[in-house]
């Protein structure tokens, strides 16, 4: 049973709970009976989530990054950056969810070009909802979402020092 009208959701900013967000989104999506792609620019490490969904059917993690950020962009990311959107491309195709975790990041470091993304958006099958997460969402992306959300740093455990926490941070 897809959605009769699929949206577009940017979470962004600078807060923590902008991945955590599209999985909440993704889990309440899977208990309607809608399926869901979640589809990670720059990550490539393992995560709670990854591990929780391999038993959860209708809701499908894949992981296209090398590694965690890392603001030295070489061409291998670049070369896996562009077969995440190929990914993107084909997902739309054939889920009722897909989430792009990570899309402005690669989007901010010239991994993939803004001519990308908004060919992904006018690509968007009517009853396909997307999702874009991460830090530095483009103007002309947020023009083009009905759910824009910015999260905004107040506090994080980080500046005191502490280190990110499994099954909270990652
Ligand atoms: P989460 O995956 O926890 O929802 P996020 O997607 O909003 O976080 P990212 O920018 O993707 O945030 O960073 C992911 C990791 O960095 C998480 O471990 C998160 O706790 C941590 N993090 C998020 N925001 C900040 C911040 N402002 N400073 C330092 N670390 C952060
Ligand atoms: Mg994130």
């Amino acid at each position: 049973m897809p959605l009769k009208r699929g949206y577009i959701h940017v979470y962004t900013g600078n807060g923590k709970g902008k991945t955590t967000s599209a999985l909440g989104l993704c889990l309440r999506a899977v208990g309607r009976g809608l399926t869901c792609c979640f589809i990670q620019f720059l990550k490539g490490k393992p995560t709670g989530e990854l591990t929780a969904v391999k038993n959860l059917p209708g809701f499908k993690i894949v992981q296209t990054g090398r590694r965690d950020y890392d603001f030295t962009v070489t061409e291998a990311d670049r070369a896996l950056a562009g077969k995440a959107v190929e990914l993107a491309r084909q997902a739309l195709r054939e889920f009722d969810v897909v989430v792009l975790d990570e899309v402005n990041v690669a989007l901010h470091l010239g991994l993939i070009s803004l001519e990308d993304v908004l060919a992904l958006i006018e690509e968007k099958p009517e009853d396909v909802e997307l999702v874009l997460t991460g830090r530095h969402a483009k103007p002309e992306v947020i023009r083009r979402a009905h759910y824009v959300t910015e999260f905004r740093l107040v506090k994080h455990p980080f500046y005191r020092g502490e280190e990110a926490r499994n099954g909270i941070d990652r």
